[in-house]
């Protein structure tokens, strides 16, 4: 299957590195409702279906919460929830995952698989701007509680998410933000962008709360951190007080 007739095509990484990457690798074990979760995806969303992470990614985050023994986790911006079910599979059978999305049509697509999968009771799926819920977390008793929260909801929100998730997180827990690297834009400059005119214009908006939501976690002594190359760019920060 060549790469452009899959729902994740990378900007980041060559066509045929990631081919083989997703061929040989990480599709022959994707779970089996992972990829119905996809499928469905795919066919209802059409090219929306992009903002799932891509399989290697999530394979990549179900083994960092194994390797962690996390059991307490977050996730804000579920979308028809690959990454939620990818969780809730790695997660210990009283695992917990607080999952918040405004979207709940596109959560309702996905969890057919996520009970078939036998994992729903391990989810708190909250339909909810993702802000009303974290102040109410961090007014609560849940502050400095949980091993490991996922942020994927709207970019230009990522500096104010950081604010309430480091209350959240435990120290030593881990927060991951997607999509840092916004289809490689944040490494152009202005004048190179006609030669990379295949980005969408809202693309190429977003790019500079991105730009420096990442300079501010490198500088960040708070956390220590590290922005990873695979699917859209992952960074995962360390709490250390
Ligand atoms: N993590 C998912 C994809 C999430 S896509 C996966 O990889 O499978 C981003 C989602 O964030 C969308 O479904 C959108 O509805 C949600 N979102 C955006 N802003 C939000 C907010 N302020 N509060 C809650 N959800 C939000
Ligand atoms: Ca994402």
């Amino acid at each position: 299957m060549a790469v452009s007739s899959l729902n994740h095509k990378s900007l980041i990484v060559h066509d045929p590195i990631l081919e083989y990457i997703l061929e040989e690798n990480a599709y022959p074990k994707e779970h089996e409702q992972l990829k119905e979760l996809r499928e469905i995806t795919v066919k209802k969303y059409e090219k929306k279906s992009v903002m799932n992470v891509p399989v290697d990614e999530a394979q990549f985050l179900s083994m960092l919460l194994k390797i962690m023994n996390a059991k307490k986790t977050m996730e804000i911006g579920v979308f028809t929830g690959y990454s939620l079910l990818g969780t809730a599979l790695a997660l210990p059978d009283d695992g917990q995952i607080t999952a918040i999305d405004l979207d709940i049509e596109a959560y309702e697509t996905g969890l057919p698989f996520i009970q078939k999968a036998g994992v729903e009771h391990k989810i708190n799926f909250i339909q909810s701007d993702a802000f009303l819920v974290l102040n109410d977390l961090v007014n609560g008793e849940e502050k400095s509680s949980f091993d490991f929260i996922f942020v994927d909801a709207q970019k230009e929100d990522y500096m104010k998410f950081h604010e309430k998730v480091m209350e959240l997180v435990k120290i030593g827990g881990i927060i991951a933000y997607d999509n840092t690297l916004w289809l490689g834009s944040v490494a152009y400059k202005q004048d190179e962008y006609e030669k990379h005119s295949k980005m969408p214009e809202s693309v190429w908006r977003n790019r500079d709360y991105v730009i420096q939501f990442n300079s501010f976690l490198a500088s960040n002594p708070q956390i220590e951190s590290s922005l990873l190359s695979i699917g859209d760019g992952l960074t995962l920060c360390r709490r250390l007080y």
